[in-house]
This record gives C-alpha cells, structure tokens and sequence, in this order.
C-alpha cells in the first residue's frame, strides 16, 4: 500500500477512537509517515497540523475534570489496578506494536512495555501519596476562651494537596509506551484530566495504550490523545485551559516547549537530551564492565537518554577494556527486533542513520582511532540499520565527544586520573547521567559527591530509576524543578492549598 493512501492514525477524544480532523483551511494539512524502520515500509499516516482535534481534546478534558476530580482518590486507583490488570493481558500485544514500529529488539521492547506498567503500580499508591498535613492547635482563638481549658478553641491548619485541572503530555519516539505512562497514569490518579501528543515517529503502541484504558472503564473525557507536530504541540502548550505540560524529548525542543508554556503561565517539566559518560577505573570487575557498557552504549540501538555514550577509561583499564569491548561488540548480531537471537535492531528512520553516518565520518576526519566500523557491519539491506561502532582515543572538540549522538556508537577516551576523568565529564553540557566501574569505595564515593549529573550508577551501566525515584538529568538535560515519577511526579500534578481554621 503506497504511504499516502494509508488511513490516518486514529486520535482518542472523550472516549471515542477516531480520525483526526482534518487541517482546515489555516493549515497546510501536512502528514508524516510513520513506518516500520526494520524494513521502511509505511505503517500509518499521522495528521500533523490538526488544531481542531487538539482543540476538541482539550475541551473533553476540561468537560470530565470536575466529575473526575471529585471522584474519591480510592475509586480513582480502582480504574488504575483494573487498567495494570488490562496491559498485563496485552503485555505481548503492545510489544509487539512497539517492535513494529520502533524497530526494537523484543527483549527491550518487553522492558519498554514493563517499566510503564511499574508507573502504574506507583500510582496505585495515590490515596497515600497524595495526602495532606495537618498541625492543630497552631494557635488559641483567645477572644472565644471562656474557660481555662483552652483545649477546645484552638485553630489548626492543614494543607492539601489538590489537583490542578488539565494536564499535557508530549512524548519522543524512544520509549512509545513507558514515557507516556511516566506521565498519565499518575496525573490521572492525582484527579487530573489529560490530553496525551505522542511522538508522530510512533503513536500506533500510544494509542492502543490509550484504547486499553477505556477498555479498562475509564470515564470519557479523562484521557485524550490527539496525534501531530509542532503546531500542534505549540498550540497545547499556550491553550487557556491547560494547567501543566511534562515534555520528554531532545534538549532543543525541551527548551522551546519549557519557554512557550511557561511563557504562557503554565508549569513546565522538560527532560531533554544527553551525552553520558561510563568511567571505567583499572580495578573495576573486568566482565561487569564489558556487560555494563556493552548494555549501555548499544541497547535500544543506543537510542537511550540513558544510554553511554563515552566511555572514559583510568589509568591503564584502556588495555583490556579496548581489546574486549571489541570482541564482544563484534558478536552481536544486528537485525529486525524479532529475528531470534538479535542483539541490536535498526534506528528509528533513514534521517536517523544518516545522522549517525556522518557522526562515524566526522570521528574519523577529526582522528578518532575506529576499532570497530558500524557503516560496515553485516546487516540487512533494507531498513534503517547501522551497526555498533567503536571509536578510541577520543579527546574534547570532537563532535563524536561534544554533541549527542542517540546511536550505536561508543567514544572511548582515555585519562590518567578519575578526577581528570570527572574534568571531562562535567564540562559537557549535558547532565543526565553518569556511570563508574570501580571496586573502590573511595572512588565511587568521590564520583557520586563530584559527578554532576541527575542520575549516577555505581557498577551500573543504565542507571534507570524506578518508577518509586524521581528521574531526571541535570543541566541541558533538564528544564523545570519537579522530576519525572516518584513523589516529583505527585507534587506536579497537585498543588498545595492550605486551610487555617477555627471554631466558635
Ligand atoms: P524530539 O524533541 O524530536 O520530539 C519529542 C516530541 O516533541 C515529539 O512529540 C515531537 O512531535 C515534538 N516536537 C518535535 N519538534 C518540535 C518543535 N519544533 N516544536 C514543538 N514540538 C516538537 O525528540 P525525539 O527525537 O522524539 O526523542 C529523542 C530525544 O529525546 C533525545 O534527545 C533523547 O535524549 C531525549 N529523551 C530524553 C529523555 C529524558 O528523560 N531526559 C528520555 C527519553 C528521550
């Protein structure tokens, strides 16, 4: 079937599946092909200017608020037991989608799907995260006193936490259903309303996730999804009836997105991108490295905010980490996400690969030394595939050092000290994450005080907190104050009122 006379992917307002409206006359009606990266044929046209179905899920959003809100937060959490019941059943159903669509692997596609599912169960917890304080007896109300006993005539306060009406979600291609259940379900819980804008590369898993959820008895209205692009986004994140946007995505759109809504008065949480440093000390556990960085740097085909992108060896680690990396990265076998025994599947488009094409050309005019050649590694033909690289001795400048990459390629550098390691580290401008291998307390003390980075892994190569701790880098990897998940995640999507009270 030719991409253009595919049916549009289907948006989600006020309960119903539908088509998108189509762009009106203001807008060009532009679309975007979503399609299956392992082989590049067309799986979906996604509407990319629709206002009007943007406009309509805003406002069934804005309908149901008032009946959700008011719906006791204990009834709120049966939906959300019933609904981790419902993605336990589709468990195979949406990883499979995400294969399809992604171009990952099974195994992490399965991850993808469970780690969401763990959001859900965080937010099952809403009636005990989401309570107040109260102090009585702050003070004695004298004037009313008739009796020594001041006992009764005190005046208490209390502060609760409430929700604050609509809610906007804008997710990457990266993870299709685990971001937008970083999101949702616990701004859901905490009796908000939503309006879910996936990713265009990626919206098929978005909305059957979102499809799953009435199935599971959610009321119309609660959660919408609406598919597009920028216009769409930009037009969400100024809407009057929007209250707060949670962005993931790549740092220069995070920064764009943070400075429209709040701009516009809303709050913000944007998490944005990265470039993430594994240091590897000389009297680290030699295979948990290997384990560790080969995860890191190459899984999800290095399409990870998580995933290590440079790799700093101490001292002289670089003898065996080099030569062993090589060997073991030299085995994986990189094909479609569902060939058995696959270790690595395609990018997500051609642009992607062809970014990370120049990025192998760019190391090598710049010097790099390349142990391991990705552009020539045995892969299918059609697809969007690139295989894993390595590259050695890396030094500052280089674009394969200073700018993320979101590929399948390993930068290694090599420094005599951890702390000129820690030098290198923390000048880059991103601070998402930040690794080290050692069997030293001491070191891996020094490294979590100095590394200045949100999330840190000590003999952990993908340092992904669960969904219990709040996640979120630091510097150009961040835009906001409240992480993502955790109790972050409970005091964003509510808003403290206090209540000072007496009785005569
Ligand atoms: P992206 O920034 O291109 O897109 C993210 C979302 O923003 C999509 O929904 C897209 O439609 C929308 N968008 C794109 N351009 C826009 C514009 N000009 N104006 C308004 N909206 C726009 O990101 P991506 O390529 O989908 O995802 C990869 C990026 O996400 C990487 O940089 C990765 O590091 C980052 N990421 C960060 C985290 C984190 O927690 N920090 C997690 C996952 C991914």
């Amino acid at each position: 079937m030719s991409a253009s006379s595919l049916p549009k992917v289907d948006q989600f307002i006020a309960g119903q599946r539908i088509q998108p409206v189509s762009a009106g006359p203001d807008t060009a009606g532009k679309t975007h092909s979503v399609i299956n990266p392992a082989t590049s044929e067309s799986i979906g046209q996604v509407e990319l200017d629709s206002i009007r179905s943007a406009e309509q899920a805003v406002q069934a959003a804005a309908l149901a608020f008032p009946a959700w809100s008011a719906t006791p937060v204990g009834d709120r959490c049966q939906f959300l037991f019933k609904y981790k019941q419902v993605l336990e059943t589709h468990f195979e159903e949406l990883a499979g989608m995400i294969v399809r669509e992604h171009g990952k692997t099974m195994t992490e596609a399965r991850g993808d799907v469970r780690r969401g599912i763990d959001c859900v169960e965080f937010a099952c917890a809403a009636p005990t995260l989401t309570m107040g304080k109260t102090l009585p007896q702050i003070a004695v109300s004298t004037s009313f006193c008739r009796t020594e006993d001041k006992s009764g005539v005190g005046i208490d306060s209390t502060v609760d936490r409430v929700p604050l009406g609509v809610c906007l979600g804008i997710t990457p291609f990266n993870f299709p259903v685990m971001v937008p259940l970083w999101m949702w379900p616990m701004a859901i819980a905490c009796g908000n309303t939503f309006v879910l804008k996936p990713s265009e590369k990626v919206p098929l898993s978005a909305v059957r996730e979102v499809e799953l959820a009435h199935e599971a008895g959610l009321p119309p209205g609660v959660l919408n999804l609406v598919t597009g692009g920028p216009a769409v986004v930009d037009y969400l994140c100024k809407h009057d009836d929007v209250r707060a946007v949670s962005f993931v995505g790549s740092t220069k759109v995070a920064q764009h997105v943070y400075t429209t809504a709040t701009n516009a008065g809303k709050r913000a949480q944007c998490m944005g991108g990265a470039k993430n440093y594994m240091v590897i000390m000389p009297d680290a556990n030699q295979d948990a490295v290997i384990e560790g960085v080969v995860g890191s740097a190459f899984g999800n085909s290095g399409q990870r905010c998580l995933a290590g992108s440079v790799a700093i060896a101490v001292g002289n680690a670089a003898d065996w980490f080099v030569p062993r990396m090589k060997e073991a990265v030299t085995k994986i076998k990189v094909d479609a996400g569902d060939t058995p025994g696959v270790g690595m599947g395609p990018v997500i488009d051609p642009a992607s690969r062809d970014r990370i094409t120049g990025f192998i050309d760019s190391g090598v005019k710049d010097g790099a030394e390349l142990v391991l050649d990705g552009r020539a590694c045995p892969m299918p033909s059609r697809g969007c595939f690139i295989g894993p690289t390595i590259f050695d001795r890396c030094r500052p400048g280089m674009r394969i050092i200073d700018e993320e990459i979101f590929g399948p390629v390993l930068s290694i550098m090599r420094e005599e000290t951890l702390d000129a390691a820690l030098a290198n580290m923390n000048r880059s401008r991103y601070g998402n994450m930040g690794v080290i291998f050692t069997s030293s307390g001491y070191n891996a003390r020094r490294f979590r005080t100095l590394a200045q980075v949100g999330m840190v892994g000590i003999n952990v190569g993908v340092p992904a907190p669960m969904a219990v701790f709040p996640f979120a880098g630091w510097k150009q990897s961040f835009f906001g104050d409240l992480h993502a998940n955790g109790e972050d995640a409970v005091k964003f999507y509510t808003e403290s009122k206090v209540v000072v009270q007496r009785w005569m």
